[in-house]
């Protein structure tokens, strides 16, 4: 099988995949927060991990992906309260509309959402293994992990102690022995309607007077959920640069603590998708839902869907990601090169041997860290030798990369009329143009078509009359 290369967080390196048993990938994705409709930023991590698992199945591994949903939380309380809502039912309606504005991108689910709220029984038990091996302690009702007992600690981050705050402000401050410590599970307070009792998903007798009903903290669910589908070590943990500390840190340290082994080989990090520079984030305010972002993509269904697809693909993942209007437009026309060149394919038909190179350079360009942007690249050299051919091409590899790519509904772009479904705007100023150049009005003529390259379209004259070609660009 081909050899694949993934960077890897913690070692800082490129490292081979090498799966545990035969072809089997197992990757674990820390998914959203609901308490509100999700970004584009949460949309990143989705789509990329989906990919990522669509190219793998497409070589022959056979892929086991989780992403979890975190249903418990300090944001779901706050965001409730805000509503006026009770978290339980704050947290339902959001995973809902999760699960329709992913579903709205044609991916298909992951093979696994765990919540939060269904696993407890493993997060109990986690939590009590971490005690009983000294890991951790109860205090004052909530139960702390011990830094310090993890001689490892900080292998994944590369933080020096100096520099780690947990982020947890003054809960449970003067209760830490050790302001490093991190809360595995926070006892019930007045403003929270919800909370668990451990002693219900423990042996009688094995829970320690010290340890309140109250709920599980973030990092102890998702070592909990993970092992609980994936077992230990499993091949992928992937999510948000901004996890790297101390989510994942802390990941990553429960379970080396409790269990005597790394939890995943590799751990894969996006980069942030920001708008004007910055972060996007609730608390700046520059915040543009998926939802919002499909609506500005286009034609409705999966012509959206593609652009919205193909804007997060065309940067590496790994990189920061810019988001504006202006980006998405880019990325549309990007689809719509695609949707012409499928036009004049000839469909079902193997492609020229002459073309296995593009094939060839967009595998490679996955296979070595899941370069998206080169293997984009390759994909449209292909459209570019493709159109420049006399007689129309088979389309046997086109089809297979976008199908890879999670765009294998990809329909050709109709001639000239369909520019009035895709976008009026441009077939008015068409339409205005045809009229200047009966009026023999030709500065009129040329403005407007000066103002149609400014929408992204080229003005072809032809014997039928103009046609409308989508300009150019490097994908
Ligand atoms: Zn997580």
């Amino acid at each position: 099988m081909r050899q694949i290369r993934l960077h890897d967080t913690m070692s800082g390196e490129l490292v081979p995949l090498h799966p545990r048993e035969g072809g089997r990938v197992r990757i674990y994705v820390c998914g959203p927060t609901v308490y509100g409709r999700i970004h584009i930023g949460n949309a990143r991590p989705f789509v990329v991990f989906m990919v990522l698992k669509r190219f793998l199945a497409h070589l022959g591994y056979e892929v086991t992906l989780v992403i979890n949903i975190t249903d418990i939380n300090d944001k779901i309380y706050d965001a409730a309260r805000e509503k006026g809502l009770s978290s339980v039912d704050l947290a339902a309606q959001m995973k809902s509309c999760y699960l329709a504005d992913t579903d709205a991108l044609g991916l298909g689910r992951p093979d696994a959402e765990p919540l939060a709220s269904e696993s407890m029984q493993a997060i109990v038990s986690y939590i009590r293994t971490l005690m009983e091996t000294g890991h951790a302690y109860s205090a004052g009702g909530d139960v702390f992990f011990s830094v310090r007992s993890d001689p490892r600690y900080g292998v994944l981050s590369h933080r020096s102690v100096e520099e780690m705050d947990q982020g947890e402000g003054i809960h449970g401050a003067e209760r830490k022995r050790d302001p490093l410590d991190f809360a595995l599970w926070k006892a019930g307070k007045e403003a929270e309607d919800t909370s668990w009792e451990p002693r219900e998903y423990l042996p009688e007798g094995a829970c320690p007077e010290q340890w309140a009903a109250g709920r599980p903290g973030w990092h102890i669910e998702c070592s909990a959920m993970a092992e609980s589908l994936l077992g230990v070590g499993f091949e992928i943990h992937g999510g948000g640069s901004d996890l790297v500390f101390p989510h994942h840190e802390n990941e990553a340290s429960q379970t080396r603590t409790a269990r005597g082994e790394e939890l995943a080989q590799i751990w894969m990090h996006n980069g942030m998708v920001r708008a004007a520079g910055e972060k996007m984030a609730k608390s700046v305010g520059n915040i543009a839902s998926l939802r919002e972002v499909l609506d500005l993509a286009g034609e409705p269904g999966a012509h959206a869907a593609h652009t919205v697809i193909m804007y997060l693909l065309r940067g590496h993942y790994r990189q920061p990601l810019a988001f504006s209007a202006a980006e998405v437009l880019d990325a549309e026309r990007s689809v719509y090169r695609i949707r012409d060149a499928l036009r004049r394919v000839a469909a079902g038909q193997s492609s020229p041997a002459e073309m296995a190179h593009h094939r060839q350079a967009f595998f490679d360009a996955l296979a070595e860290d899941f370069n998206t942007p080169k293997a984009l690249a390759a994909l449209f050299a292909w459209v570019r030798q493709a159109n420049s051919q006399a007689q129309p091409v088979g389309d046997a590899d086109l089809r297979e990369m976008l199908s890879v790519l999670g765009m294998a509904d990809m329909q050709p772009l109709q001639a000239a009329g369909s520019i009035e479904a895709i976008d009026p705007q441009a077939a008015e100023l068409l339409r205005e143009r045809e009229k200047a150049r009966r009026d023999r009005d030709f500065e009129r003529a040329d403005a407007l078509r000066e103002q149609l390259i400014a929408l992204g379209w080229q003005v072809r004259d032809g014997p039928d009359g103009a046609e409308l070609i989508p300009t150019p660009t490097e994908g």
